[in-house]
């Protein structure tokens, strides 16, 4: 039996030292009080789990002293215990009980009276506990799914409400990513449940994994649907995550023979960002979460498809003449049409920080993530021309080169306050975006296009 504590209140010092004995001999640990003052100033530092409470105290009177402790936060779950040889008539019983005493002995107490009494309290405390711990099992397993350990439905749908009216408060961004596993009724019929929903176990694991914030959930929305919410993230963060976790769950490498979109198991996800306006519902974000999960199905699967920023009334009058991507634009490549996203992206956010004469330094970063992200892509770019055989690899590759050096000159000279911001935008939309992205690109589509992809048959 563990160790349990019980302070004696009592102003009699002949009882305090006997019922401090044989309740010691027993294995609790006691402390004694003679006044209701000394019993207050010790519950300041330790918190007994019984109290037995003589009710007449030279300073307190006992039924006022139940209250007193009951009301002190840390000892509100102890039990208390009332002593008196005077509490015969059933009104003081009831005011005692009624303040918060579980229960009164009458005096004289025998001590084996007085102990079978307290280890009867200590069973019920011990029960209780029990109680509590059982109840939070049950809460823990009511909103975790049993195959995946992940977060279930029923988590999912309370933590976008709560996020979705946070979200509203705040004017923050919200994404979900809605994920389904590509041709899993296949895969199942083929290699059978078990490996079913072994395959739904180590998915569920690497999409945990891709989502590195406290405040990120990571659900199983249905079947072999997934989703997760990122509060506080924007569609640049979003997307890069929806796309580390397609590549993540390629990268688990299981083999899925009867798939024609590669050679092993795949995902095709949505992505939605919104300020939680008004005019976007939890339901109307999912849904479009939906939407763009079944276009990115449509599309050949294995692929991120993602919306247009839902707008905020500032943002309306840029919405006009922000870029929107086109399945047109579409290469075929997973890698180079999210990273062309990307860049459109980014492109837009500077147009926004153009338009609301956002502060300068912001303004910079905007334009050095941009030019970060091109030369990242540029690199990939140029390694998927090189692998598929494009003929004008080392053409494209000197015009990547020449649009970096012409972007990071430019940025010098904004940073120098030697350019306007016009002049870089001109850049960034024109040369970068409409005439490269948009332009020259074009020219190795119809090798992308035919080539197979990475993790392909
Ligand atoms: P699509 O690419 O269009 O999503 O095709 P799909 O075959 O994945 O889609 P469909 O909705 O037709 O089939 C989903 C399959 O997922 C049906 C079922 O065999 C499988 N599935 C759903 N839940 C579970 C589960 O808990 N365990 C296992 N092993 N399989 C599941
Ligand atoms: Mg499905
Ligand atoms: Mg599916």
């Amino acid at each position: 039996m563990p160790l349990h504590s019980i302070m004696v209140v009592d102003d009699n010092v002949d009882m305090l030292t006997v019922y401090g004995r044989v309740l010691t001999a027993e294995g609790f640990e006691v402390f004694t009080a003679a006044t209701g003052s000394e019993c207050l100033k010790q519950i300041e530092t330790v918190c007994p789990d019984i109290f037995l409470l003589d009710v007449m105290l030279p300073d307190w009177n006992g039924i006022d002293l139940v209250r007193e402790i009951k009301g002190r936060t840390e000892c509100a779950n102890s039990f208390i215990v009332l002593l008196s040889g005077l509490m015969t008539d059933s009104d003081c019983k009831v005011r005692g009980l009624d303040a918060g005493a579980l229960d009164y002995l009458a005096r004289p107490i025998p001590n084996k009276e007085l102990v079978a009494k307290v280890k009867s309290l200590v069973k019920v405390m011990e029960f209780q506990e029990s109680l509590v711990n059982i109840s939070k099992k049950f809460e823990a397993l009511s909103i975790t799914d049993g195959l995946t350990g992940i977060a279930n439905r029923r988590c999912f749908d309370e933590v976008i409400a709560q996020e979705h009216s946070r979200h509203a408060r705040s004017e923050g961004k919200l994404s979900l990513i809605m994920l389904d596993i590509d041709l899993f009724k296949s895969f199942n019929d083929h290699y059978g449940h078990v490996c079913g929903d072994d395959c739904l176990r180590r998915i569920a694991k690497v999409i945990d994994e891709s989502t590195a914030r406290p405040g990120d959930l990571v659900a199983r929305y249905g079947g072999e649907e997934f989703a997760c919410i990122l509060p506080e993230t924007d569609q640049r963060g979003a997307l890069l995550i929806a796309e580390k976790i397609r590549q993540a769950i390629l990268d688990l490498a299981i083999p899925h023979a009867w798939s024609n979109i590669a050679e092993c198991v795949s995902a095709s996800l949505g992505v939605v960002t919104s300020h939680c306006g008004s005019d976007s519902s939890v339901t109307e974000i999912v849904h479009r979460a939906d939407e763009l999960l079944y276009k990115a199905k449509s599309l050949g699967r294995n692929r991120v498809e993602c919306n247009e920023l839902m707008h905020t009334p500032e943002q309306i009058h840029t919405h006009l003449v922000q870029l929107v991507w086109k399945d047109s634009f579409s290469s075929r490549n997973d890698l180079i049409d999210s990273q062309h996203q990307l860049l459109f992206h980014d492109t837009n956010e500077l147009l926004e920080a153009i338009i609301l004469a956002r502060p300068k330094d912001e303004l910079n970063s905007i334009v050095n993530r941009l030019l970060s992200d091109a030369a990242q892509h540029f690199n990939d770019e140029e390694c998927v021309l090189g692998e598929i055989g494009f003929p004008g690899s080392a053409k494209h590759a000197a015009e990547h080169a020449r649009l970096l050096v012409d972007g990071r000159k430019l940025a010098r000279k904004f940073t120098a306050d030697a350019l306007n911001v016009g002049d870089i935008f001109q850049f960034m939309v024109h040369e970068l975006v409409m005439q490269h992205m948009l332009g020259a690109d074009r020219d190795f589509f119809p090798y992308t296009c035919t080539a197979p992809q990475r993790g392909d048959t």
